[in-house]
């Protein structure tokens, strides 16, 4: 039996496993696969406080998992597949795991852009994670759909090596100012504005991308960052969920049933980084904590 029991081993997982373990909970972490969720899949970043020339996401996720570690946080790398609130079981793909408290630190999972010819090449030049498959298309031509901050940080991150299309569907970017800056003055990037993309259709060994205004675009490749969906299926019918899938939970991290608390992307939220994400964590371990001290 474990005091805390967490679902996720993103920035707030982590960071919820290093308060409640450095608190003196039993605590354990599930984690389905490497630690350091979308953080980890992140080249660089350059807004995570205390490090002024930026830090890699790998890197900074390997030091979170560290540390909570070394204050004695277990982890067990299986699948979660139901939780039962009542008798505060979780089962897993492998076994079962009990706990007083649950902290669900679930994140979110880069959206499809749903056009024909996605699904049926991803793999196939059809990518959602520039620095997982950005080194495939050294020298050559890829397009970066969307114009948040993810797409933004894909294009930059491959016009390292790559000639980079933007396509975004708007006239403005939704991105952070500095990003756009460093885009705009790179050799490297284009950017087609008020663009959308119909279709993906296979074009010998690369991809021909039909545009909006009758135009085709011969790419290499395509990355699709269009946002990202909550991974919250665990919970349906558990928990109050808003109508896009993210747990109503306040800035206590309480969800609507006792005991629960969500923190991070899964979290119905204003805004989703690493660092609002870290607080969410410590949050959410500090009111689990006073949870189980009531049960005492
Ligand atoms: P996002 O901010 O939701 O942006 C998604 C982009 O995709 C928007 O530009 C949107 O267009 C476009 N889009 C959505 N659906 C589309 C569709 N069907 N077809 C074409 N375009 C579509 O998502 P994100 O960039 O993945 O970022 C997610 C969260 O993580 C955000 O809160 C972001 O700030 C954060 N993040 C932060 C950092 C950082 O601070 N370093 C890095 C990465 C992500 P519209 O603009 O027209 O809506």
């Amino acid at each position: 039996m474990y005091d805390v029991a967490i679902i996720g081993g993103g920035p707030a997982g982590l960071t919820a496993g290093l308060y409640a373990a450095r608190a003196g909970w039993k605590t354990v972490l599930v984690e389905r696969g490497l630690p350091g969720g979308q953080a980890a899949t992140t080249d660089r970043l350059e807004n995570y406080p205390g490090f002024p020339e930026g830090v890699g996401g790998p890197e900074l996720m390997m030091a979170f998992a560290e540390q909570a570690a070394r204050f004695g946080l277990e982890t067990r790398y299986a699948q979660a597949r139901a939780i039962d609130a009542e008798s505060k079981r979780l089962t897993l793909e492998d076994g079962e795991i009990e706990a007083r408290a649950f902290i669900l630190a679930l994140g979110a999972t880069p959206r499809k852009l749903g056009v024909p010819g996605e699904t049926e090449n991803i793999g196939r030049g059809v990518s959602y994670c520039a620095t997982c498959d950005g080194a495939f298309y050294r020298g050559k031509r890829v397009a970066v759909i969307g114009g948040g901050d993810t797409a933004l940080e894909d294009a930059l991150y491959l016009s390292r090596f790559a000639r980079v299309t933007l396509i975004h569907r708007r006239d403005r970017l939704r991105a952070m100012g500095a990003q756009v800056t460093k885009a705009q003055a790179s050799e490297n990037v284009e950017m087609l504005l008020s663009t959308t993309v119909s279709r993906i259709e296979r074009a010998g060994e690369g991809l021909l991308l039909r545009l909006s205004g009758e135009r085709d675009l011969a790419v290499d490749g395509v990355f699709v960052a269009v946002g990202v969906e909550p991974q919250t299926k665990l919970v349906q019918g558990l928990l109050a969920l808003d109508d896009a899938g993210y747990i109503l939970a306040g800035e206590d991290t309480c969800t609507s049933v006792p005991g629960i608390f969500a923190a991070g992307d899964c979290r119905k939220k204003p805004l989703r980084q690493v660092s609002t994400a870290v607080g969410d964590g410590a949050t959410a371990a500090y009111m689990a904590s006073a949870y189980l001290e009531k049960q005492i």
